[in-house]
């Protein structure tokens, strides 16, 4: 159950859509443009976003881009493309799954419900402030992130992290695979207080890459777009 926004610009299968979802106990928003779309989100921010790839405006990348300048909500991108470079163009953009068309409603609606999950059951960010967020210990391929403790470890070695390194951390480790803009970081990380540039946040991100040691790599730069942190195995 959530709010979700759908954005495709076929009239009958959005409406489609909007039925099936709300048949499911959704609420749903409209959109059918990709400007429109981010609107949308702008004036209610939704639980997950349905995006068409294919829109008549904005393109369907271009709004997750834009999404993730400022948002975290999963969305799942419909495409009827479905080369592996897109695949990859559109997790680069920081989408969080794909339903090729066509799908059936049921398969659809089974997303749906599993991105939704996986936001309830994942660790939520660090507003940045340490007050709210979720204070559950990280645990996984090595690394440790305990926010109640406020320390962060690797393979057993604590690592000696500065307070904005270690909400980076907790940021990335709480969400890995998303790709965060440095407009989202500074907003979250640095509550929008920044009288930096964005190679500030570069900086920060490249300290604390080096003190993750062999994690390091796993802060990967996103062309265009920022950071994101995959998950180490284990
Ligand atoms: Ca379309």
């Amino acid at each position: 159950m959530g709010l979700v926004l759908v954005v495709e610009d076929e009239v009958d299968l959005n409406n489609l859509i909007r039925d099936q979802l709300v048949g499911a106990g959704h609420s749903v928003e409209q959109a059918f443009d990709g400007g429109s779309a981010v609107a949308a989100i702008e004036k209610s921010v939704p639980d997950l976003v349905l995006l068409d790839w294919m829109l008549p405006d904005l393109d369907g990348l271009t709004v997750c881009r834009r999404i993730r300048e400022r948002h975290v909500m999963p969305v799942i991108m419909l495409t009827a493309r479905t080369d592996e470079i897109d695949r990859v163009l559109g997790l680069e953009v920081g989408a969080d799954d794909y339903v090729t068309k066509p799908f059936s409603m049921r398969e659809l609606l089974a997303r749906v419900r599993a991105n939704l999950r996986r936001v309830e059951l994942d660790a939520r960010p660090t507003d940045g402030t340490g007050a709210e967020g979720n204070r559950e210990t990280i645990q996984f391929g090595g690394l440790v992130v305990d926010p109640t403790a406020h320390a962060a470890s690797v393979d057993g070695n604590p690592l000696d992290l500065t307070p904005k390194e270690f909400q980076l951390l907790h940021l990335f480790a709480a969400n890995p695979g998303r790709a965060f803009s440095r407009e989202f970081l500074i907003e979250r990380v640095w509550n929008g207080d920044f009288d930096g540039y964005d190679r500030a946040v570069d900086t920060h991100v490249t300290r604390l890459r080096r003190k993750l040691g062999r994690l390091g790599e796993h802060v990967q730069t996103v062309w265009g777009v920022g950071y994101r942190f995959t998950r180490p195995e284990g």
